[in-house]
Parts: C-alpha cells; structure tokens; sequence
C-alpha cells in the first residue's frame, strides 16, 4: 500500500498522466505546483495536476525529486480546465499543458527580462559638459571661466557637437538614457562608446518588461475610444440584459447577434468595466489581433496598462513576460487568441468571445480544442458569464440561443442609423457569355471601382484563393502539375518574371516547366485564378491606382498586416485586395465599395459546412462596406446566383439562412443536429493506415449511441508524404463515442501508428 501519491501532467506529448509518490517529511505539493520528476534517466519539471488516494499498485512508484513551489505556479482552476480540455479532446495531458502554458513555461529558470543598456553621466562627464558650455559662453560673448580640477577644457579632446549634446541629454536625466532613445535622438552607438571611452559616461545594462504592445498593435483607433460613449437604444437594451447576468456573478452564456457595424465591441467595454469595477478579470477572445487591432487597441486605450495582449505574433520570451504579469495579478484584462483562454487570470467574471464563428479558433493541431467552447466550460468553472458575438453566429451557437440555453442579444441596426450596404450581385454565367470566359473582372464591377477611384474612396476586393492560377493543366494529355508528397495540384505564383508552382500544404514548390512532364507536348495552360492575378487585372486596368494585397503570402513577414491595414486606414491605398483575412473586423470609414470575385470558392467542397462558410464571408465582406458616413455598396460576383447561400447573404438575411441550413443539417444528420468525431489515420502506406483504420473499427463493435462511417480514404488522401485514411463517428452521445474511442485506442498496439482524434471537428479533410 502506498500512500502521499500525486498525479503529475509532463509537458511531453505521448505521454499521460504519470503517478508519483511524495517522500514523507516533505509536504505535499498543491495542485498546480511545478515538481520535478524523474522519467527513465532523464529528469522533467512537472505539474501536480491532483491528489491521489492510496492504491494498491502493482508497479513501483518513484519519488519526486524536488517540489519546486509552495502555491499553484498554475492557477488550479487552469489545471482544472486542462484536465477538461485532455479528456473531452481526448488529446494527452502533457499535450494540453503544454498548449495552455507560454513556451517553455516549465522551465525552472527562464530569462524573463530583456536587457537594454542605459547610459548615465559620470562626475567626470559633468566637469567636462560645465567646461564645454563655458566654451560655448565664450562663442556667445561671455567671460571665459576655468573649470576648477580639470586643467582647463583646453588640454582635453575636443568633443564634436553630437558628443556634447549626447552629455547634454543625460545631463537631465540622473537615471540615465536608454541607448535606443538616444539613437532616437541621433545620438549613434559609436558617440556614446567614444565618450565611455574618455570615461565621461557610464554604461549599464537594464533589466526591463518587454512591453509586447509596442509593435503587436496598430494605433489607428480611428476614434480615441478612450472614453465610453452615450450607447444607442438597441445598445442600451442590450446592456439592460448583460449587466444583470454579469452582476449574478453565476455560470451563463450570452449570444450576442448584432449586425455588422452594430456597435458590438462598445457593449462589450461597457460590460468589462462594470466587471471590472466588481473586483473581477476580463477575458476576451479574439480570432486574430493582427486582423482585428481596433479592437484592442480600444480595450489598450480604454484600461490602460491593466490590459495584457497576446497573440501569435509575440516572441516567445514576450509571451513569458505576459504570462507572469497576469498571474501576478498585474492586470485584469486580458485579450488574446484562442490559447489565452488558459491564461492565468485570477477569478475571472466575464468572457467574451468575439467573432464567435471563426474557424480559428479551432487548434489544428493537438489538442485539438475550440477556443469558444473551452472559454465556455472555463465560464462554468469560474460562475462567470460568456458573451460570444457575432453577426453570423455559427449553426451550434445561434441553435443554443432559440432553444433557450443561451441568452439571446439582438442588434438589428447599424449605429447612428447608418444603412447596411447596398448588395448587387453579378451573374458571372452571363457576364461571360457577353466577353468571353477569361473574364475575372466583371463591368459593372470595373465601373464601380472607377467611381470610387474618381470620387477618391476606397474599394476592397476579396478573393478567397492566393496565388496567380489554380492549377497547370496540359491541353494534349490532360495532365495537371502536382504536388509529389500531397494529393493536391500546385498552385500558380508569380515571382518576377518567373512561374512557380506551390504546394499550399507542404510548400513544395518547383518552377512551372516549359512543356508537359507527361507527354512532353509544349501546351501547358494555366487555369483558374487566384488573387495575384487579381491585382495584375486591377494594375493593368487602373494604372494610377494606389493598389495593396493582403493575403499569407504578402504578410509572411511579423507587422507586414499591421502596416498594410494602417496604409489602409490612413488612405494611402485606394484599392486593397485580399482573402478572408481582409472580410473580418476591420473597421475601415472611407471604404465605400466591396466586390467578391467570386462567392463559389468554397460552395462544392465536400465540406457539409460549405454554404455556411459562404454565407459568413459574404455577409462579413459585405459588412466592410459604407461603415463610415457615406453609404456602401457591394458587389457579388457569382456563377450559381441562385445558391441560398450567396442569395440570403445579399439580402443579408441571417435568420432565413439559418431556418434553411438547419433543416438541412437535420435532414443529413449533421452537426449541431449530431456530434461528430473525426478520426484520420496516417502511414508511409495506404494499407497500413487502411489496416490500422480497420483494427481501430473493429473496437466500435457493438457500441451504442453513435454510428461509426468508414474506413474509407481521406478526401486528402495524401498529405506531406503520408497516406491517410478516415473514420468518422457520428451520434447525439459525446459521451458514448469518447468513451469507446478511449477504449478502441487503447487495445490497438502502441507504437509508430499516428492517429489524430479530431472532436467536433471544424474540417473534413
Ligand atoms: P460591430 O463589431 O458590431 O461590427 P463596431 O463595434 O465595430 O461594430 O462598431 C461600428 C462603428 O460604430 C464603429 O466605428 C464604432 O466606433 C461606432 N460606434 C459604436 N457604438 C457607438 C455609439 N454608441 N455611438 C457612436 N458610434 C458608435
Ligand atoms: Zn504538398
């Protein structure tokens, strides 16, 4: 019988939660507490995730080595939610730790700070500066005076006018100056080394917060938001239903379902300063800072530095920084991207959720978790309220709000009576029966642009497909370039003069051959188009045209969004091409004019999801348009006008799509009318992964609850080298089908098989 045993999650992937025992004499650790354990020959800083009553165990049970803290260095309402998170995604533990803590979270030691080198005047450097300005009184006139000790200025170096004004500037600051403001001051490196050198000034090295707003934000607030403003009625009755919820310090989710330009991000300060004011955190989760900078930049300007931002784009010591600036309870805001729903805020009180449909949120990696839906579970753990927003509420939200489950909040009007933009949407079918087939843009979307760029306003253009082509086709054989290690067709890009061809999965990529690798006949056609060639229609069309692209291949590089969208926003652009990254949040007054390519990229994938992605980025899109004081006007290109989807997102009708999809959701049995699971299997071989995938099935036998469709190969098949090979479960209980997939997993043989288990999984592929 063995006793003081604690079960501890190690950041190390495969691996479950392992059982230690607690050397008497030494207290036992609090969950949450990191500990450091021995693993075969190598030691692991852990997490105590729990307490484990006495059992007797067949095995020998290790000591810890050390307990490295004496309270939670995880918040155990954190280390609850991780534990949640594991079994639910049925992702490890150690996976899901490592997912909710900073990188290198664990680690006993890690550079916190940055340094920065702060330079000061020395008493040597002060004699020297009241010498020199004498000399300078003398220029200007004045008696000559000597400084006393220092044998006179004259037997000193001269020091030139950037030295003397460098002594100058740390003259007024006793603490000194840091090396980057004096550069700043056009004071370089080489100045400052000269004049240690001579000993007038003194080096130090700093230790200082990174502060990771400095250039994760833009500033472009196009309103100084500091202050809450006068709310309008719809507003105002939405507060009335939000605030109560927020008071009764209770377990509650609110669907906020406002229009676009509703105003929604005013209501959800108002509701975080009431929170904040009752004593309790702030959380909000955003699908993209780079994509929505607005919003926190608002949250920054009116909480001040009670605001911590996360996101993406911080390095990682920046994202330490912020982590342990929130656990030390210095802020009670916190923003971030689906991984800051485990950031350690103390009692938090509310949880928004903003743009609640973004498929973003979803990890696609393990664990392989919604930030929505774990911000959910986190509300009830915590009695807090979530409030999840949007104008196109996901299917699964907006069923839990008519049904009762969830607090409906509805915004019907535009702020201030602006209208909703004005949709008009072109048959593409006949546009190209009158000009031809190669048609991208279609005339009245060409002349809409040209009002614009006459008047002097701004067009947005999405394209939900990068590069130039879609694909290189060979006229004699039919053969289409492709990638080697995925079961995709090379995209086309441009690059200077040259045609390369890119795998959008792995990034293969190889120039674009002069004749068909099949049949070698020399007819290779590119079809398809995507938004580079976009950009050369509208360049050639519009040569005067300040013209930008915004899309993963234009923003590769940490800022490049948040520069491009501030040249937007400050009018240095009048027409910005994009994907889906330019039809959310953005905020942008003067864009008078959106036009979609074409609304049938997504419709046709073997996605059942497919017309509601349309209908989201269409009526998203088209929300750019005419936020400002002038009215809007959109402009939908479309070869199948008449899909509900592409119709109902023109009139801008959430509610018919809705009542629509539903009942085909039903109908088909898909979610939310179901829950499903996705499980792919991956192997160097298509009938290893096809053998593994039936062993797997066979463990379902007789199971209740659920139905188990395949095997039956990937809709990608293959996918950077590997073969793969499905299953999906389907069934009203979640329950059921973790509970067997639990099982069924554990009888395989462990070993080199790759399983990935994708619960309510937001891609079929
Ligand atoms: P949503 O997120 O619902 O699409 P936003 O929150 O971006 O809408 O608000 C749309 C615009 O209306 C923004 O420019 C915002 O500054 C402005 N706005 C919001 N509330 C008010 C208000 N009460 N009075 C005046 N302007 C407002
Ligand atoms: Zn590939």
């Amino acid at each position: 019988m063995i006793d003081r045993l604690v079960s501890v999650a190690v950041p190390v992937p495969v691996l479950g939660l392992l059982t230690y025992s607690v050397p008497s004499g030494q207290d036992m650790p609090v969950p949450g507490a990191r500990v450091i354990v021995p693993l075969g020959p190598r030691q692991l800083t852990g997490v105590v995730v729990g307490h484990l009553s006495a059992v007797d165990v067949a095995f020998k049970v290790k000591d810890i080595v050390r307990v490295l803290d004496a309270e939670a260095f995880v918040p155990a309402d954190v280390v609850k939610l991780t534990g949640w998170v594991s079994d639910y995604y049925l992702a490890g533990p150690g996976a899901t730790l490592s997912a909710a803590l900073p990188p290198r979270g664990l680690a006993n030691r890690v550079a916190r700070f940055k340094t920065v080198r702060v330079v000061t005047l020395t008493e040597r450097g002060m004699v020297r500066l009241k010498a020199d300005t004498t000399a300078v009184d003398v220029a200007s006139g004045f008696p000559v005076r000597r400084s006393p000790g220092e044998g006179g200025s004259r037997t000193l170096p001269g020091l030139g006018p950037k030295q003397v004004q460098a002594l100058r500037l740390l003259a007024d600051a006793p603490d000194g100056r840091p090396v980057p403001e004096l550069a700043a001051a056009g004071i370089v490196a080489a100045t400052i080394s000269r004049l240690a050198g001579l000993g007038y000034v003194a080096i130090r090295n700093d230790r200082v917060d990174r502060d990771p707003f400095e250039h994760a934000v833009g500033a472009h607030t196009p309103d100084a938001g500091g202050s809450r403003r006068p709310l309008t009625a719809e507003q105002q009755v939405a507060m009335e239903q939000l605030l109560p919820l927020a008071a009764a310090r209770a377990f509650r989710v609110a669907l906020i379902h406002g229009v676009t330009g509703s105003g929604k991000t005013e209501i959800y300060l108002q509701l975080a300063d009431a929170v904040r004011q009752s004593g309790r955190g702030v959380l909000m989760l955003v699908p993209e800072i780079a994509l929505t900078p607005q919003v926190a930049a608002l949250f920054r300007a009116r909480f001040g530095t009670a605001v911590a931002i996360q996101h993406s784009g911080l390095s990682d010591g920046e994202r330490h920084d912020q982590w342990h600036r929130i656990r030390a309870g210095a802020v009670d805001v916190v923003i971030g991207t689906r991984s800051a729903v485990f950031a350690p805020l103390a009692n938090p009180g509310l949880i928004i959720v903003d743009e609640e449909h973004d498929t973003s949120y979803k990890q696609d990696e393990t664990p392989r978790y919604h930030g929505r839906d774990v911000a959910i579970m986190r509300g009830k753990f915590a009695d807090a309220l979530v409030v999840i927003g949007s104008a196109t509420p996901t299917l699964e939200s907006y069923t839990h709000a008519i049904e009762g489950r969830y607090t409906l909040v509805t915004l019907n009007r535009r702020v201030l009576d602006r209208p909703m933009a004005r949709v008009q949407v072109v048959n593409m079918r006949e546009e190209i029966a009158a000009t031809g087939a190669e048609v991208v843009i279609s005339r009245p979307l060409r002349e809409a642009i040209k009002i614009r760029l006459d008047e002097g306003e701004q067009s947005l253009i999405l394209l939900n497909r990068r590069g130039f082509a879609t694909a290189v086709v060979c006229r004699q054989c039919g053969a289409s370039l492709e990638c080697p290690n995925c079961s995709v067709t090379l995209t086309v890009h441009t690059q200077g003069r040259e045609w390369r061809g890119r795998c959008h999965y792995c990034n293969f990529t190889k120039l674009v051959p002069k004749q068909c690798e099949q049949c070698a006949a020399p007819y290779l056609e590119r079809i398809g188009f995507g938004t580079e060639r976009v950009e050369a229609e509208i360049r050639e069309a519009f040569p005067a045209a300040r013209v930008a692209r915004v899309d993963r291949d234009t923003v590769r590089r940490r800022g490049s969004l948040v520069e491009m969208l501030e040249q937007v926003a400050r009018r240095e652009i009048d027409v910005l091409i994009g994907t889906q990254m330019i039809a959310k949040g953005h905020d942008f007054p003067e864009c008078t004019l959106v036009g979609v390519i074409s609304a049938d990229v997504g419709l046709g994938t073997a996605d059942f999801r497919s017309a509601e992605r349309t209908f989201q980025l269409l009526t998203q899109v088209a929300g750019r348009a005419g936020r400002g004081e002038r009215p809007g006007q959109a402009i939908i290109q479309s070869l199948v006008p008449e899909h509900y989807s592409v119709r109902l997102a023109c009139d801008q009708d959430y509610r018919a799509f809705y009542d629509k999809e539903v009942e085909f959701r039903r109908a088909m049995r898909y979610p939310p009318q179901v829950a499903m699971v996705n499980v792919v299997v991956r192997d160097q071989t298509f009938e290893g992964a096809m053998a593994t995938a039936r062993d797997l099935a066979t463990g379902f036998r007789g199971a209740k609850g659920f139905v188990v469709l395949g095997p039956a190969p990937a809709p990608l098949i293959r996918l950077r080298g590997e073969h793969r090979v499905q299953l999906f479960l389907k069934g009203t209980s979640r329950r059921a089908m973790r509970e067997s997939l639990q099982l069924a997993l554990s009888r395989l043989n462990k070993g080199t098989k790759a399983i990935a288990v994708d619960v309510d999984p937001l891609s079929m592929l």
